[in-house]
């Protein structure tokens, strides 16, 4: 000690007043904050850890703590010495608290459960209620989460703390309470054990839910359900349910911005004669004319069709994308083929200058690159195949 006459309730930060449980908070929190397995090497940590254990030591005793109070001082009787070496007072510590930072005994507290709920684009744009269904651990039915045959009747007080729940140990030259191991604390065991648990207390049980998804929900955000993640035992918190949800990959909807888009696929042919089509927007069916000669890539906007907004409904962008056949027939290939004739090069006015421009370029390198092939990233240029066409 630094001074005959050692101050614990400063060392500790409570007043003089403080109860037990104020004083037993205030060494928790100092020694887990100084305690050497989280501050290795350092030894102002070390003697600061020290320090709060001692302290505790004669505040934490109700004895002990009555005559420092009188005397100012407990002389030749304290329970840890100033100069107590750290293994006593780190089993000074763990007698207080259990080996926490150790793998000997720890109650386990109840999980947080994980549910990953997957949603359509639209159910997450306009929000939804989806009843979820799992399985997790909960309390027996037969022994009513007890573990006793009988439920709380088939219960018996500890045989080894007589119904206390702790045990004193001696550890050094004090002693501490610590949790009795064979009743966890609870301080009563059964007589007889559940069949149906086997005297654990906990079985699988199925737990049905709704959950509300508000509109305008985010992918990926989590809701929390408390006290659904799985129990602890015994007579501990249990843990959370986090439902994350997640969207399905949509194959016309993506939204940019606040902004919803439609991705609508046309023919050639309907972009050219133009068509009239039914766009599905989320909830609602909108009717639409696409003009003849429409481009792929053109946008129409369909006001408050779109997402949910603070102020209400978004506008929906409908864009226009062209879908090619994938497989054609000799008949239908022999008709493009006949199609293309029939439009001839100048219905395609883009195209046209696009092989003009290709065409110049490629006139004017020829002396130098010797007849070989524009090329592009490597890779060779079919401008055979676009002789064929054009040639035709
Ligand atoms: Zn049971
Ligand atoms: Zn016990």
């Amino acid at each position: 000690m630094k001074s005959a006459r050692p101050d614990y309730y400063q060392a500790l930060g409570v007043e003089r007043g403080a109860d037990a449980g104020e004083i037993k908070a205030a060494y928790r929190r100092l020694a887990f904050a100084h305690h050497p397995d989280r501050n290795p090497g350092d030894a102002g940590a070390e003697e600061k850890f020290k320090e709060v254990s001692v302290a505790y030591a004669v505040l934490g005793d109700e004895d002990k703590r009555e005559k420092y109070d009188r005397f100012g001082s407990l002389a030749g009787d304290l329970p840890l010495g100033a100069d107590a070496d750290l293994r006593t007072v780190l089993d000074f510590f763990d007698a207080v608290f259990g080996d926490l930072f150790g793998t000997a005994r720890k109650r386990p507290a109840g999980q947080d459960l994980r549910y990953t709920l997957e949603l359509s684009f639209a159910e997450l744009a306009l929000g939804c209620e989806k009843e979820i269904t799992f399985t997790r651990s909960g309390d027996c039915a037969r022994c009513r989460g007890t573990g006793a045959e009988g439920g709380a009747a088939g219960l018996a007080p500890c045989p080894r703390c007589a119904g206390q729940g702790t045990l004193k140990q001696k550890a050094g030259i004090f002693t501490a309470r610590r949790e009795c191991p064979t009743c966890n604390g609870v301080g009563q065991v059964a007589r007889e054990s559940c069949p149906a648990c086997a005297g654990a207390g906990l079985t699988d049980v199925e737990r049905r839910f709704t959950v509300r998804i508000p509109a305008g929900s985010q992918q990926g955000k989590s809701q929390r359900v408390p006290g659904e993640g799985a129990p602890s035992r015994p007579g501990g918190i249990a843990g959370d349910l986090h439902v994350i949800v997640r969207v399905q990959p949509d194959p016309i909807y993506k939204q940019e911005g606040d902004v919803l888009i439609c991705e609508l696929p046309l023919s050639l042919s309907e972009l050219a004669l133009g068509v009239e089509v039914d766009i599905p927007l989320l909830d609602a069916c909108v009717r639409m004319k696409i003009p003849a000669g429409t481009q792929p890539g053109s946008m129409f906007r369909v006001r408050g069709k779109g997402l949910p907004l603070p102020g209400g409904r978004g506008d929906a962008h409908v864009r226009v994308r062209v879908e090619v056949p994938s497989e054609v027939s000799p008949a239908a290939s022999a008709l493009l083929s006949q199609l293309e004739q029939v439009l001839g090069e100048d219905a395609y006015p883009e195209r046209k200058a696009f092989r003009a421009r290709a065409t110049a370029i490629a006139d004017g390198s020829r002396t130098t690159s010797d007849g070989s092939r524009a090329t592009s990233h490597g890779s060779r240029a079919t401008s055979d195949g676009s002789r064929t066409t054009s040639d035709g």
